[in-house]
C-alpha cells in the first residue's frame, strides 16, 4: 500500500490552517529535543513565528539510553505546548512511546513521531493505523530502508494513510559520528513509496556545527522536509545539546534551506 506501484500520486497531508506535508512545498518542522517549559516554548515559538516556520518539534516523553536523564514533562507538558502552539497557529510533532499513550495524546497532538527506538514496535504501529492524525516513522536504528516501509506498511493496512517517514540516522561502526545519516535513503524512498520523507540532520550526525550542512544536502537530495533540534540556550538544554542549533544558527538554515529547495 506504500508502494509507488499502487499508488503514482505523491502523497500530500493536509494539517490544516495552510500547513502541507509533501511534494510541492519544502516542510520544516524545528524545536527542541525536549520540551522543558512555557519560557523555553514561548522563546522558540516566537523564533519559529519570525521565521515562517508552521511546525514545531519536542518531546515530553523521551526515550532515553539512561534512566536517570531527563525523561520529559509527560501530558501536562503537552498540554500546555498544544495551547501555546493553536495560539500561534503553529503543529506539533511529539513522540508517542507507548500503545496507552496514543488516546490520551490524540486530541493535542498534530503529528505523532514514532520514535527509532520504537519503529518495530508492531503495537503501537498497530494503534496509530486507528486514529485520524498523521504519523511520522522514523528509520530504526539498525533498521533497513525495507523494514522502515514495512513499519508504515502496518500503520497504513490499519486504515491509517497519513505517513511521512524520517532519515534519522543508522548505527555503522563508524564513531566519528553520532549515526551516520543515510542520505542514500531519500532518493531510494522517494522512487519506492508515495509517501513524503523528511531528514532529520541532528540525530543523523549528532554534531551541531555539521547539523546545517546536512540539512542542506537532505534537501538536494530530494527530502519534503527537515526536522532538526533547536534550542535559545542549546548549552543548557534537558537533552541532545551537543546537536542542537542557537537560534542564529537556526534562522540562517531556515534561510538556505530555502533557497536550495528553490534550486531543485
Ligand atoms: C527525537 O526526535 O528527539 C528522538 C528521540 O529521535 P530518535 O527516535 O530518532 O532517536
Ligand atoms: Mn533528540
Amino acid at each position: 500500500l506504500v508502494s509507488r506501484k499502487w499508488r503514482v500520486r505523491p502523497t500530500v497531508l493536509d494539517l490544516g490552517d495552510g500547513v502541507y506535508i509533501g511534494e510541492g512545498s519544502l516542510s520544516i518542522a524545528a524545536g527542541p529535543c525536549s520540551i522543558e517549559s512555557e519560557a523555553q516554548m514561548e522563546k522558540i515559538m516566537d523564533h519559529l513565528v519570525e521565521n515562517d516556520v508552521r511546525l514545531m518539534r519536542g518531546g515530553v516523553f523521551k526515550p532515553r539510553s539512561s534512566p536517570y536523564s531527563f525523561r520529559g514533562l509527560g501530558m501536562d507538558g503537552l498540554k500546555v505546548f498544544h495551547q501555546m502552539a493553536r495560539a500561534r497557529g503553529i503543529k506539533i510533532v511529539t513522540e508517542v512511546m507507548q500503545v496507552s499513550q496514543v488516546e490520551e495524546m490524540h486530541d493535542y497532538v498534530d503529528v505523532f513521531q514514532v520514535g527509532a527506538r520504537n519503529t518495530q514496535n508492531f503495537n503501537l504501529l498497530d494503534a496509530l493505523g486507528g486514529v485520524d492524525k498523521p504519523v511520522m516513522i522514523k528509520r530504526g536504528i539498525s533498521g533497513t530502508i525495507e523494514e522502515l516501509l514495512s513499519s508504515a506498511e502496518y500503520v497504513f493496512s490499519g486504515g491509517n494513510e497519513k505517513l511521512i517517514l524520517c532519515e534519522r540516522g543508522i548505527r555503522t561502526f563508524e564513531t566519528a559520528s553520532r549515526n551516520t545519516l543515510d542520505l542514500n535513503a531519500v532518493p531510494i524512498l522517494k522512487e519506492k513509496t508515495h509517501l513524503p520523507v523528511v531528514v532529520d540532520p541532528s540525530h543523523g550526525i549528532g554534531i551541531r556545527e555539521f547539523v546545517a550542512p546536512m540539512a542542506l544536502a537532505g534537501v538536494m537530495a530530494g527530502a519534503d522536509g527537515i526536522l532538526y533540534e533547536a534550542h535559545e540556550t542549546p548549552e543548557q538544554a534537558a537533552s541532545d545539546g551537543q546537536q542542537t542549533l542557537n537560534f542564529a544558527e537556526s534562522e540562517r538554515l531556515i534561510r538556505n534551506l530555502r533557497k536550495v529547495y528553490a534550486l531543485r
